[in-house]
């Protein structure tokens, strides 16, 4: 999380958790993020996301919200914290009942616990007649992970990414987990947050998806994302429309910057461009210097 030492404790509001799905490969990360992205588990929003914009926010029927990164797999978590960018607050971790604990599983695990990062089980593929939860929970214990219903504290929900069931409880004990981190941030300042993904659209220009971590972003801001600025000429939601402003926790699609920042980049905000600017031609000029003496040598 970001430290915000500034902020006075009456500034700091509650905020969506950020939670991030890892877990071995072909276990059901995509089909959980899908799942949770196309259901009727989610309420107050006709129409499912429509984008896929790397992230996404969704909010549960009591008006709880959690904003997912969409990028299933650990390559994205590790990329982010390679570049010190600690962005997850919670780790879903998917093993499919059917199998066993996989190198990637482990793996997972390691890197949440290594981040500091709660972890959430989700024992997936439950549907299939030869799932076996047990097995599967038998063999956290074994690595000294026990899980709540084996007497530990580690949550853990046996789901079907396929049929749905017991996602909605899997998430309301991702937002119970949540609920021990008190999560807060300041909505009233400069923006600030880090870059989720962005790519070069045909017709659009740069499209960066952002994720506001603290303050909110509006239309009109002057952004340094790593070595590119810009001014944000419009802002997008997962759903494609149109918004003017986004607070912390918020996933959302920003035009205007002059390039592609790359995953795990911080933003922030200025309220002179040619600052932002400066600094983003000071920092890729630093970056063609470095890359130049790498390959020298
Ligand atoms: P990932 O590699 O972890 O992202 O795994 P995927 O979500 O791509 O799933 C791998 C395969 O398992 C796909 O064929 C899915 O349709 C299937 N699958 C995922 N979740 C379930 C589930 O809960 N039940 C069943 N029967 N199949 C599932």
């Amino acid at each position: 999380a970001i430290v915000e030492e500034e902020d006075a404790p009456e500034d700091l509001k509650h905020r969506a958790p950020i939670v991030t799905v890892m877990g071995h490969v072909d276990h059901g990360k995509t089909s959980l993020l899908d799942y949770v992205r196309e259901a009727n588990v989610i309420a107050g929003e006709s129409g499912g996301i429509t984008q896929h914009i790397g992230a996404y926010g969704v909010t549960l029927e009591d008006g709880q919200k959690i904003t997912f990164l969409d990028t299933p797999g650990h390559e994205a978590f590790t990329a982010m914290r390679a570049r010190g960018a600690q962005v997850t607050d919670i780790a879903v971790i998917v093993i499919a009942a059917d199998d066993d604990i996989m190198p990637q599983t482990k793996e997972a695990i390691s890197h949440a616990q290594a981040a500091g990062v709660p972890i959430v089980f989700a024992i997936n593929k439950i549907d299939r007649p030869t799932a076996n939860p047990d097995k599967i929970k038998e063999g956290l214990a074994q690595m000294n992970l026990l899980v709540e219903d084996w007497g530990g504290k580690i949550q853990s929900h046996d789901i079907s990414a396929k049929t749905g069931e017991g996602v909605k409880e899997l998430l309301e004990k991702v937002l119970l987990e949540a609920e021990l981190l008190e999560l807060k941030a300041n909505p009233d300042k400069l923006a600030s947050g880090t870059v989720v993904e962005a790519f070069l659209d045909k017709g659009r220009g740069y499209v960066s998806t952002i994720l506001v971590q603290a303050g909110t972003l509006q239309v009109g801001d002057y952004v340094l994302a790593g070595t590119c600025s810009g001014k944000v000429k419009a802002m997008q939601d997962e759903r494609g429309r149109d918004i003017e402003k986004a607070g912390p926790a918020t996933p959302i699609s920003i035009l205007g910057l002059d390039g592609a920042p790359q995953a795990g980049d911080k933003f922030s905000i200025f309220e002179d461009e040619r600052e932002a600017k400066n600094i983003a031609t000071k920092r890729s000029q630093l970056q063609r210097e470095q890359s130049v003496r790498t390959q020298r040598h």
